[in-house]
C-alpha cells in the first residue's frame, strides 16, 4: 500500500507540472501574429495590401485587433519596399515588417517585320526591320540578338529584368545580289600618246560583305606607246560567289602634229568667235589636252576676260580680230566707223599680248552678210578691199556649225561639224567659244579628227583663204 500511495504522489505531482507548463505556453495572453510573407506586386499594377492576421489572446481563444500601417509602396519604380504594421493592445505593443517587391515579369514585345527569305550568309539581312518595346524600359530594339541555326534565324531581346522574347523565322541563306562596281573618273578615257596612265581608281560595294574594293582585280595594260583602244577589265566576286566584271576603254590617240612648214591635205580649223567668255578657259584646258592650236576672233567691249586673250596667244593660238564692238549699226556704217573699231581691238590684243600686231580678221556676220545693207549699201564689197589693201587677211568659213543660232544640243553640233568635214579642202569650223553647249561639242570633235587623221591647226597669214560670196 505504501508503494500506491507514493505513486499516487507521483501522478498529481506530474499533473500539476503539465497543468503549469500547458498554462504558461498556450493559456497565457498576448499579442498574436500569424507569419508574415513577403508580398510581390508588377509594375505599374496597383498594389493591395492584405495587411496581417493579428489577434489577442491565446491558444484557446484570441480576438482579432486593429493595427496601424506604416509605409508605402511605389508601383512605378522597381524595388523593395518595407511597410510596417504598429499593434498597441492592452498595454502591450508590438510592431512587425513586410517586405513588397515590386517586380517586372512581362516579357518585352518584339516586332519583326519583313521576310526572311535571303539572308546573307554572314548573317546580315536585307529589308527586315526589327522593333523592342518593353513595359518597364522602353524601346530596347538596340538590345535584340540574332543568330543563325540551320535554316532558322532567331532573334532574342531581354529588358533589365531578365525577361526575354524570342521569335524565329525559318531563312534561306542566300546572297542573290551581285556586288556593283563604280568607277572613278569616266569609263571612256583618252590618253594622249606618250602620257603615263595611272589608275584612277574604284570602290566595290556588295550587300552582304559592304565594301570588297580591296578584293578587285584589275586586268589590262594600257601602251601609250602605241595609238589605239585599250580595255581595263574590274572584276570582283563577294563571299558567296557572286561576281561582277566591269569595264574602262582607255583610248591612247596621237596627240595633234601641227606643223606649220608642212600643211596637210586633211586640215581642220577650228575658229571660235565672240570671246573671251565664261566658257573659253575650259576650251583653253581642252585645246591643250590634245595640243590642237585654235583661232580666236576676239570681241573687245567686255574686260572681264582679258586675261584669256594673253592666255589664248601665249598657249599657241591664233588671236584673230573680230571686233571691238560687235554692233553692227556702228561699224557697218562707214569705211572709217570700221577701220577705227578694227584698230581699237588690234590694239587691245596688241596691249594684251606684249605687242602681238593681229592682222586675221573676220568680220561680225562674215563678209557675205546682208544685214549691213540697211547701215550702208556696199559697205561689205568695200571693206573686203580695203582690209586686204592695207594688209589684213579676211576669213569666213566652210563649216557652220549650227551654234550660231540653228542648235543649243551639243550632239548636233558635234554631227554638224564631223559629217562635213572632207580631205583636200580648207575645213574651218565657225563655232562660239560664249556658248557653253558648243565648247562641250569641242573634245569629241577633236577626238573624231584626230581619230581620222585630220590635223588641226590655226589660222595664219599663210593660210589659204576662206571667202564667201560678198552680197553687199
Ligand atoms: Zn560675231
Amino acid at each position: 500500500m505504501r508503494v500506491n500511495k507514493i505513486l499516487s504522489i507521483i501522478v498529481i505531482i506530474s499533473f500539476l507540472t503539465l497543468c503549469t507548463l500547458f498554462y504558461f505556453n498556450y493559456g497565457q495572453s498576448s499579442i498574436r501574429v500569424k507569419q508574415i510573407k513577403d508580398d510581390e506586386v508588377e509594375v505599374f499594377t496597383k498594389y493591395n495590401d492584405n495587411g496581417i492576421d493579428v489577434c489577442y489572446g491565446n491558444n484557446f481563444r484570441c480576438e482579432k485587433i486593429k493595427y496601424k500601417t506604416q509605409g508605402m509602396v511605389n508601383t512605378k519604380r522597381l524595388g523593395t519596399y518595407t511597410l510596417t504594421y504598429r499593434i498597441n493592445h492592452d498595454g502591450k505593443e508590438k510592431v512587425v515588417h513586410k517586405k513588397v517587391r515590386v517586380v517586372d515579369k512581362t516579357a518585352p514585345k518584339l516586332e519583326i517585320t519583313g521576310v526572311h527569305e535571303n539572308v546573307c550568309p554572314n548573317g546580315k539581312t536585307t529589308g527586315v526591320s526589327y522593333l523592342a518595346t518593353d513595359n518597364y524600359d522602353g524601346d530596347i530594339t538596340d538590345k535584340i540578338k540574332y543568330k543563325i541555326e540551320d535554316d532558322k534565324i532567331i532573334y532574342r531581346v531581354k529588358d533589365s529584368s531578365g525577361n526575354e522574347t524570342k521569335k524565329e523565322f525559318d531563312v534561306k541563306i542566300n546572297d542573290v545580289e551581285k556586288p556593283s562596281i563604280v568607277l572613278n573618273d569616266e569609263t571612256v578615257i583618252y590618253l594622249g600618246m606618250g602620257s603615263r596612265y595611272e589608275e584612277p581608281g574604284y570602290v566595290a560595294i556588295d550587300n552582304c560583305d559592304g565594301d570588297i574594293t580591296s578584293k578587285v582585280k584589275v586586268s589590262g595594260t594600257v601602251d601609250t606607246d602605241k595609238e589605239g583602244e585599250y580595255t581595263i577589265n574590274y572584276t570582283v566576286s563577294d563571299l558567296y560567289g557572286n561576281k561582277t566584271s566591269v569595264s574602262r576603254i582607255v583610248k591612247v590617240f596621237k596627240k595633234n602634229n601641227y606643223d606649220p612648214q608642212q600643211v596637210s591635205n586633211k586640215t581642220i580649223y577650228l575658229t571660235f568667235d565672240d570671246g573671251p567668255g565664261p566658257y573659253t578657259a575650259r576650251l583653253l584646258d581642252i585645246l591643250n589636252k590634245y595640243n590642237v592650236k585654235a583661232t580666236f576672233f576676239v570681241t573687245g567691249y567686255d574686260n572681264r576676260y582679258n586675261d584669256l586673250i594673253t592666255r589664248e596667244h601665249n598657249e599657241g593660238h591664233t588671236v584673230g580680230l573680230h571686233s571691238y564692238s560687235h554692233n553692227y549699226a556702228s561699224i557697218y556704217t562707214s569705211i572709217d566707223a570700221y577701220m577705227q573699231d578694227l584698230f581699237m581691238i588690234q590694239d587691245k590684243v596688241s596691249n594684251l599680248t606684249g605687242g602681238y600686231k593681229s592682222t586675221i580678221i573676220r568680220f561680225p556676220g562674215g563678209s557675205s552678210n546682208t544685214i549691213s545693207r540697211r547701215y550702208r549699201v556696199g559697205i561689205m564689197s568695200e571693206l573686203t578691199k580695203k582690209v586686204e589693201e592695207i594688209g589684213f587677211r579676211y576669213f569666213d568659213w566652210t563649216i557652220a556649225s549650227g551654234d550660231a543660232g540653228n542648235t543649243k544640243d551639243t550632239n548636233k553640233i558635234v554631227q554638224n561639224v564631223t559629217t562635213s568635214l572632207k580631205e583636200n579642202r580648207n575645213n574651218v569650223v565657225l563655232m562660239h567659244d560664249i556658248k557653253g553647249y558648243s565648247v562641250d561639242a569641242v573634245e569629241r570633235i577633236i577626238q573624231y579628227g584626230l581619230a581620222n587623221g585630220y590635223t588641226f591647226a590655226p589660222l595664219t597669214m599663210e593660210s589659204p583663204v576662206v571667202h564667201q560670196h560678198v552680197n553687199n
